[in-house]
């Protein structure tokens, strides 16, 4: 029997990148799996085939996370096709450059608006219907080491990122007793869209390679791992966690 066989997940920002890792490993494990993202274009067309040909029950559900009324549709077909929701992954996020004194004001709204806004969004209709289904549930927030640790030139992502990870810490405390957990994971540096241009700086590589102790950058699966381990039912006790998978990054 696979470990998550007859749960549903809902993964947000999954037709690529780390969301894609997560939804495949969910998958793997016998999840059935919404995959969401913005867009409704071929890579989610690609990534519910790619999750269907593992052998699990995959549909896509276009969504903005900063849109209340998308949050609510997406929860609501979730649910409307697979009878219930037991695990939802806060993933969909981006990365806005700039230091406090070069970003707008415009650039720090549209931050906050899908790294932070969205993840109060898409938790307030997730739990209310974990909260109906009344048997528990896995709240998961990508968070990053970002939240942690300063990084230079990324003003706005930091202060959001230190957001989603505070904010699975107090949700963790409102929905202890209703047996749902809520968990963040904290990535290092991984291989997708959002650092291919610092990876295609060889100089930035180097530094971001010399900082990561394990010697390789992480893949979406790396993610994708650590979210089944908080998925489990055997995980009920961890709650309010911050999982760093970060290579080492931030145990130097
Ligand atoms: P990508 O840029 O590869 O993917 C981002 C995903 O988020 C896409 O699926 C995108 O959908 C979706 N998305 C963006 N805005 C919205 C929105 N408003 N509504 C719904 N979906 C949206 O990023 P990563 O895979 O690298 O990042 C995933 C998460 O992991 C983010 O929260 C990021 O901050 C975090 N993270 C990433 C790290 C890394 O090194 N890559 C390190 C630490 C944390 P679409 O394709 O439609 O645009």
């Amino acid at each position: 029997m696979k470990r998550l066989e007859g749960k549903v997940a809902v993964v947000t920002g999954s037709n690529r990148g780390i969301g894609k890792g997560i939804a495949i490993a969910l998958a793997k494990e016998g999840c059935r799996v919404v995959v969401n993202s913005y867009r409704e274009d071929e890579e989610a067309k690609n990534t519910v085939e790619e999750i269907k040909k593992l052998g699990a029950e995959a549909i896509f559900i276009k969504a903005n996370v900063t849109r209340e009324i998308d949050v609510r549709d997406l929860i609501e077909k979730a649910v409307k096709k697979f009878g219930k929701l037991d695990i939802f992954v806060n993933n969909a996020g981006i990365l806005v450059s700039g230091t406090v004194t070069t970003l707008t004001e415009k650039d720090w709204d549209r931050q906050m608006e899908v790294n932070l806004k969205g993840v109060f969004l898409c938790s307030k209709y997730a739990v209310q219907q974990m909260l109906k289904q009344d048997k528990g549930g896995r709240i998961i927030n990508i968070g990053s080491i970002a939240g942690l640790v300063g990084f230079p030139g990324i003003s706005a992502y930091c202060a959001s990122k230190g957001g989603v990870t505070e904010l699975a810490r107090e949700m963790a405390l409102d929905y202890a007793k209703h047996g749902i957990t809520v968990n963040a994971i904290d990535p290092g540096v991984i291989v997708t869209d959002m650092t291919k241009g610092m990876m295609d700086d060889a100089a930035t590589k180097k530094m971001l390679l010399e900082n990561t102790p394990v010697g390789r950058f992480g893949q979406p699966e790396d993610i994708g791992n650590a979210a089944v381990f908080l998925a489990l039912d055997e995980s009920s006790f961890v709650t309010g966690h911050n999982l760093v998978v970060d290579g080492g990054w931030t145990a130097r």
